[in-house]
């Protein structure tokens, strides 16, 4: 018998529901990870693609359903059957082991490449700062840039800050990345680099969930596709099936524009 069915998955989303005002963005949003999968979430702008992962992470309180990362429900504490909402301190605790990725970097612009991976572990998990720093150079070698530990991110392309970005969330150890369209802010030239960076992390069972436009990349890591319109999932499967053969008309709209 295999044991995939025993695992309880990484991430489980369950009906997540989220307004703003009157608009209703996600409308019951479904979606199993198990770990060491990487899905892609796809779909035409204004979708709820980003508010959905900013719901995972409860950067949004949602309105309806739950989020379980590794068993945990993200901004409540489970007791006696029964859940509590938790305190924003304790959500933060949480939140540390989801790792999120922007569009933008947002690297501290004052402090060296290597004092921004290391900065994380030191403040937030109390790593003594000789390790957080030594685990830091090994963090940038694996993303290509431990010889650019002494820079300032000013100093660095697009493609190496983001590059950078990556390694600082990976040295808060998170369970779970998530991606929002970490390549669409940067120069054609400089994609490839950071695909490469997150192709290596998915080869190496780190769990991820990825919002893109870049389909090749979709179609070579991904193991599952999800698409999403108007708040809702309306196809999800294998990339081989999802981008070669979409079922639904909506689908095959999207993907003849980005293809
Ligand atoms: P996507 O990432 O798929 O492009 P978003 O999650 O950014 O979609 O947005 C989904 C919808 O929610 C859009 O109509 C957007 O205008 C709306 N929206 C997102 N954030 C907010 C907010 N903070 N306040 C009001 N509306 C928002
Ligand atoms: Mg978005």
């Amino acid at each position: 018998m295999s044991d995939a069915g025993l695992e309880q998955p990484l991430l489980r989303a369950v009906g997540v529901r989220k307004r703003f005002g009157d608009t209703e963005v996600l409308r019951g949003i479904d979606l199993t990870v198990s770990k060491g999968k990487v899905v892609c979430l796809l779909g035409p702008s204004g979708a709820g693609k980003s508010t959905f992962l900013r719901c995972i992470n409860h950067l949004e309180t949602i309105d309806g359903g739950q989020v379980w990362v590794d068993g945990e429900p993200i901004g409540f504490r489970l007791r006696h059957g029964k859940l509590y909402e938790l305190p924003e301190r304790e959500v933060a605790k949480q939140r540390r082991h989801i790792g999120m990725v922007f569009q933008r970097f947002n690297l501290f612009a004052h402090r060296t490449v290597l004092e921004n991976v290391a900065e994380g572990p030191v403040r937030v998990l109390g790593v003594a700062t000789g390790d957080a720093r030594r685990e830091a150079l090994a963090l940038l070698d694996r993303v290509g840039l431990a010889h650019r530990a002494d820079a300032y991110p000013g100093q660095l392309s697009g493609g190496q800050q983001q590059r950078v970005a990556i390694a600082r969330s990976l040295a808060m150890r998170p369970k779970l990345m998530l991606f929002d369209e970490p390549t669409s802010a940067l120069d054609p030239e400089l994609v490839g680099e950071v695909l490469e960076v997150m192709r290596a992390l998915a080869a190496e069972d780190m769990t991820m969930i990825v919002v893109t436009h870049e389909m090749g990349f979709a179609r070579e890591v991904a193991d599952e596709v999800v698409f999403m319109v108007d708040g809702a999932v309306v196809e999800t499967g294998p990339p081989s099936q999802v981008l070669a053969a979409p079922r639904h008309e909506r689908t095959r709209q999207f993907l003849a524009r980005v293809l």
